[in-house]
């Protein structure tokens, strides 16, 4: 057994981890990972003492989160919408704010289409498969074609509809062109695509170990907005939903283009819990 008892591992943690101005409570995060206990199991058990084994992964991996590197990376998988998908460095780790995405076009789906009417969706850059694997678990009606530029991320995505017993197609190809080589239509359209300007500077957790091509969309952050604007109106039907995660301040920006694309739909910008402009939402 090693000296140290929970509390005193966690305090250590969180006083190293400050010094470093990295996040002081991933400690906490971390030994639940180790030891396999949720956040109440770990608090009872304040005054155990760690074995050996335990206490020396634990301060390896405390000090790999110092170093920068995520602790998704660490431990190998993010929570999104109450499941875990496994991520690496060839995808972008889900983001809460996508899930404010989800939950935004799972209400306007039950407004806009019958229940249970059969429905195309295909989510455009699909990474770990956040989007689309969530969409289909959540909603068994659609028929689902989630798409990536990246063969890793593809892979990577596949892997989590396997663990996740999602039914989807994946594509692999250059934003709308594997809908377009199709010629068929389709009801719901989401994307959370690259959307950061080219020359913003990023916290050194995301800028060193989350791929660029995730994250950035040109020099104003708007060049996939643009190329979907032009191609969109001849992938959907008479009625269908749009969806977009933008960037905070991208809110007019994308509503406009979306506006010059469907000059007659009915368009939102929405903002998520931080009052950020997040979410564009276009109904046709
Ligand atoms: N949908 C995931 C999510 O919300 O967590 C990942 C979103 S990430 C911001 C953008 C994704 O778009 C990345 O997986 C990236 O590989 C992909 N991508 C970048 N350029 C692309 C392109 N030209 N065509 C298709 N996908 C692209
Ligand atoms: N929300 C991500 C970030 O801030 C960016 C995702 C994106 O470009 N779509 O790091």
């Amino acid at each position: 057994m090693s000296e140290r008892k929970v509390f005193e591992a966690l305090k250590w943690a969180s006083s190293f981890l400050k010094e470093q101005n990295r996040d002081e409570n991933a400690g906490e995060w971390l030994l639940h990972w180790i030891l396999g206990m949720d956040r109440s199991q770990l608090l009872a058990e304040q005054r155990m003492l760690l074995s050996d084994k335990d206490w020396i992964r634990f301060e390896r991996a405390v000090k790999e989160h110092a170093s920068g590197k995520p602790i998704q990376h660490i431990i190998g998988y993010e929570e999104f919408f109450g499941r875990k998908f496994m991520v690496n460095e060839h995808v972008l780790i889900p983001r809460p704010e996508t899930e404010e995405l989800i939950e935004a076009v799972l209400q306007r789906i039950k407004g806009l289409f019958p229940k249970n009417k059969p429905l195309k969706l295909a989510d455009i850059g699909t990474g770990s498969g956040a989007i689309a694997i969530t969409m289909k678990l959540e909603c068994q009606n659609l028929e689902v074609m989630a798409t990536d530029i990246s063969q890793a991320a593809l892979k990577t995505a596949q892997q989590n509809a396997k663990q996740l017993k999602a039914n989807i197609q994946f594509q692999q190809g250059d934003l709308l062109e594997p809908l377009m080589e199709r010629e068929e239509k389709w009801d719901i359209i989401l994307s959370n695509p690259p959307y950061i300007p080219d020359h913003d500077v990023l916290d050194d957790v995301v800028q060193d170990h989350e791929p660029s091509l995730a994250l950035f969309g040109g020099a104003d952050g708007l060049d996939f907005y643009r190329r979907f604007a032009m191609d969109l109106p001849k992938l959907v039907p008479q009625q269908a939903l749009i969806a977009f995660e933008i960037g905070a301040g991208q809110g007019h920006a994308v509503a406009d283009l979306m506006k010059q694309a469907f000059p007659s739909a009915q368009i939102e910008i929405l903002l998520d819990i931080n009052g950020k402009d997040r979410m564009v939402i276009t109904q046709i």
